[in-house]
């Protein structure tokens, strides 16, 4: 079962959640913040079964045998609640005080804690946080809430200051390289591919890795890259075309692209202003890169990357993706320095 141990990156949060498990000296509430994916509720599982188990290891590490940590790994201990919510955009205030406020105050069934671990607190409506914000400045002695969120700007400065923050820090495309090849047994090249496209976001790296479409995807795009400066924009469509068809999910398979084509203006810049292809996330198209920098300016860049978050948001509104994505090439051979 997996413990501490199997958290990849994240020493900083992995050092303080063990000495206070090992310590016994849990705060009320601690707010862990990072992408979507990032591992947040995974570590929050192994820090409650930390602070439950029954066997603990003189490190902090749960034992991962004892019922304890069964039961919080299959999420069915009692004491280890989960709050969850019907909309998808937001968790409201009768949501909150059911599973949280008012069940704060029974005390705890079988464990010393109670633990509530709230996924997407950054939805916590102003309402229901201030519902919140009552049992943190108050809160029962067994009780520890972890809130878990991708961001906290939408998140009352007061519930902040109450909380431990856990910021995630994106893990370095070295350390996920080797857990790809370690623990989940990715061949060198996809491990590669699939940890500098995740930009430091384990589950990322963990879901390109288990995708057998991920690699095809990944050379498809770049092979459009590559024409984007020179080819007509029929014929980059109908190549985006050809990529979306090889699978059943058009949608997910145009993000992907997207994404690609997202790190691929990323790594223009960092070359155009470094010259340098150390840190080139397409590392493979290192002479298409140095090209291409060199027919195309900064600003071009940037209007570019402007234009393809304007057609990701035009997509988003349900604007026609082969017309949205017209739009976007027509910039990019503009801008990229092509000559058609
Ligand atoms: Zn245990």
């Amino acid at each position: 079962m997996p413990g501490f141990r199997d958290i990849v990156g994240q020493t900083h949060i992995k050092n303080l959640l063990m000495r206070t498990a090992r310590e016994g000296t849990a705060s009320h509430a601690y707010l862990l913040a990072g992408e979507e994916k990032a591992g947040k509720t995974f570590i929050a599982r192994i820090f409650a079964q930390a602070l439950l188990c029954e066997r603990r290891a003189e490190s902090g590490e749960p034992c991962g045998q004892c019922p304890s940590c069964k039961k919080v790994m299959a999420d069915a201990h009692p004491d280890v609640r989960t709050v969850v919510h019907e909309k998808e955009g937001s968790i409201r205030v009768s949501e909150i005080i059911e599973q949280l406020v008012d069940d704060a105050y029974l005390t705890p069934y079988a464990a010393e804690r109670k633990i509530y671990i709230v996924p997407d607190a950054h939805l916590i409506t102003r309402d229901a946080q201030n519902k919140l914000l009552k049992t943190l400045e108050e809160p029962p002695s067994y009780v520890t809430i972890l809130l878990l969120a991708t961001g906290t700007d939408a998140m009352l400065p007061t519930i902040k200051s109450r909380c431990v923050p856990l910021p995630l820090r994106p893990v370095p495309t070295q350390e996920l390289y080797a857990f790809l090849r370690k623990q989940q047994g990715a061949s060198e090249y996809k491990a590669s591919l699939s940890a500098r496209f995740a930009r430091g976001n384990t589950g990322k790296a963990i879901a390109h890795a288990s995708d057998p479409q991920f690699e095809t995807n990944a050379r498809a795009a770049m092979r459009l890259i590559e024409t984007l400066r020179n080819v007509t924009v029929p014929e980059t469509n109908k190549q985006m075309k050809a990529i979306s068809s090889e699978n059943a999910t058009e949608r997910e398979t145009r993000e992907e692209v997207l994404n690609i084509i997202r790190c691929l203006l990323r790594d223009l810049m960092v070359y155009k202003a470094t010259g340098e292809k150390e840190h080139l996330i397409l590392e493979e198209q290192e002479e298409y890169i140095r090209d291409t920098a060199a027919t195309s300016t900064f600003r071009g860049l940037a209007e570019t990357a402007e234009a393809l978050r304007t057609a990701r948001t035009r997509i988003e509104a349900n604007v026609s993706p082969v017309y949205a994505l017209e739009l976007f090439f027509v910039k990019a051979r503009d801008c990229l320095g092509g000559n058609t």
